[in-house]
């Protein structure tokens, strides 16, 4: 199983140096992770190390599409506060 890289990613480059097997590449621009590559970390750490840099929420997902960092994770912003300033901008 390997994690992915989602539209979220603001291609900071904090996930590409601690990948323990190099699975995080730049593909035509976009990061990417190669799914022949990542192990999830499984063996090396206890939880994902592009995962745990990352700063930007909803960026990474599992195999099941379930973001590493979800909505309000790293901010601290409820979800609902969040949608509502979402609709304030539109
Ligand atoms: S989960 Fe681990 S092995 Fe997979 S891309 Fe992220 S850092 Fe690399
Ligand atoms: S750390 Fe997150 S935002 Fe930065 S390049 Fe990696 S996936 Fe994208």
């Amino acid at each position: 199983m390997a994690l992915r890289i989602t539209q979220h990613c603001v291609g900071c480059w904090a996930c590409a140096g601690v990948c323990p097997n190099q699975a995080i590449q730049v593909v035509h621009q976009v990061f990417t992770i190669l799914t022949s590559s990542c192990q999830e970390c499984d063996g090396d750490y206890p939880d994902p190390q592009c995962g745990a840099i990352c700063p930007i929420e909803e960026a990474i997902v599992d195999a099941h599409n379930q973001a590493i960092n979800p909505p309000g994770s790293l901010t601290g912003v409820p979800i609902a506060v969040r949608h509502h300033a979402q609709s304030l901008l539109q």
